[in-house]
């Protein structure tokens, strides 16, 4: 094991689909994890990237099996946060020396809500310029809007492909949802000029090791600027979450996944931003500290207003749910500081695989 880390480490592309798996599997991942982090300490530092998240609305005309927010679950009380708040959120998020946003929501297609965003870019390209990193986090669109929302000032998309198989694909999803529709939107945020990211669900029911070691080559063959994948965690008002019940082993279990499949994503591609997501503390109450030191190099953490944080619960056990933005920063702080990293304040954090280009 020691050898494929040690060849893994020196240069990028270096493993093979059944060195991963063999990654992926380990029961003791401790060396695994400091290979990767080095590497990552190799290209980024000893720091970290943060995007203040805004949940922009939870209305969804998708109903992907999964997520508590699909258009079918009737017990979420829905809303859509006005432009003067969401405008006010990203100003908090400069001020408070998050270099980036990310604005997210459920999936609409539809000019009004085009137009609505296009407007909200334009007052943030006013105010901000471009001090201040935008993601957008809305889903499919057509390449007409994607370029529309790029030319008013968004310059990073994150659109996960959920899984790179076809065929677990059409298990999580109602048979109107289009894997081949999902893939060409990666293909076009890319070619309109998006700095882009993608990612799977980890440990999602019907999922493999070599389902999941795929997923890592798709992500070198889409040629990607950050990764944000997380663990998959049941929503009891889903079709596929309503009758799992995680036992504390079964929750160790889906953590330490993630943490491989981030280490093992870093290991093999060397250079992109990866994010630690929030699932992997809803995991455990380090769970962001533990994604850090197994490779990843990036926290999104709760801009949005508390009000508005229960009703965007795309799992159950959403963390930092009663907290507000600035109990969220100081905790994230002094966590970032605990592992002995730092955080990169006031800096737009593009991924130096993205700058190489
Ligand atoms: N509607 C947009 C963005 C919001 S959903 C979209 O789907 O792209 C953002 C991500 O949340 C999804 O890509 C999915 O990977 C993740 N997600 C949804 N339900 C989840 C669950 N039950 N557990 C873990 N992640 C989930
Ligand atoms: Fe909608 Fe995204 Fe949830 Fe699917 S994952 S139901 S598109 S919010």
């Amino acid at each position: 094991m020691r050898s494929i880390l040690e060849r893994a480490s020196a240069a990028p592309y270096q493993l093979n689909h059944d060195e991963m798996m063999e990654l992926l599997c380990l029961k003791d991942a401790s060396e695994l994890f400091e290979a990767a982090y080095q590497v990552k300490l190799r290209y980024i530092g000893k720091c970290v990237s943060l995007r203040g998240l805004i949940e922009l609305g939870n209305y969804c005309a998708k109903d992907c099996l999964y997520c508590g927010i699909r258009k079918s679950n009737h017990e979420v009380q829905r809303y859509r946060l006005p432009a003067d708040d969401i405008v006010r959120m990203a100003q908090w998020s400069f001020d408070h020396g998050y270099g980036s946003i990310v604005l997210q929501s459920g999936e609409i297609e539809a000019e009004e809500n085009t137009v609505f965003i296009e407007q909200l870019l334009n007052r943030m390209r006013q105010l901000f310029g471009d001090r201040l990193g935008i993601t957008l986090c809305l889903g499919e669109q057509t390449e007409a809007v994607y370029r529309r929302w790029h030319d008013a000032g968004a310059h990073r998309y994150l659109l996960r492909i959920e899984t790179s198989s076809s065929k677990l694909y059409a298990q999580l999803h109602p048979t109107d949802h289009s894997f081949d529709r999902r893939k060409s939107c990666v293909h076009l945020l890319k070619r309109i000029g998006y700095q882009t990211g993608s990612g799977v669900m980890i440990g999602v029911p019907g999922q493999t090791i070599d389902d999941l070691a795929r997923d890592i080559q798709f992500f070198r063959e889409m040629d990607l600027d950050m990764i944000g994948m997380g663990p998959y965690l049941p929503h009891h008002q889903t079709p596929l979450g309503k009758s799992i019940e995680f036992s504390q082993a079964d929750s160790e279990k889906q953590i330490q996944l993630a943490l491989k499949m981030i280490a093992v994503t870093r290991l093999y591609l060397h250079d992109v931003n990866i994010a630690s997501t929030t699932a992997l503390q809803a995991l455990a109450d380090n769970g962001r500290e533990q994604g850090l030191l197994a490779g990843a190099n990036v926290i999104m953490p709760n801009v949005t207003d508390t009000e508005y944080r229960q009703h965007y619960q795309l799992y159950e056990n959403k963390p930092c749910m009663n907290e507000n933005s600035m109990q969220c920063r100081s905790c994230l702080q002094s966590r970032v500081v605990s592992i002995g990293e730092e955080i990169l304040w006031g800096e737009r954090g593009d991924s130096p695989h993205y700058q190489s280009k």
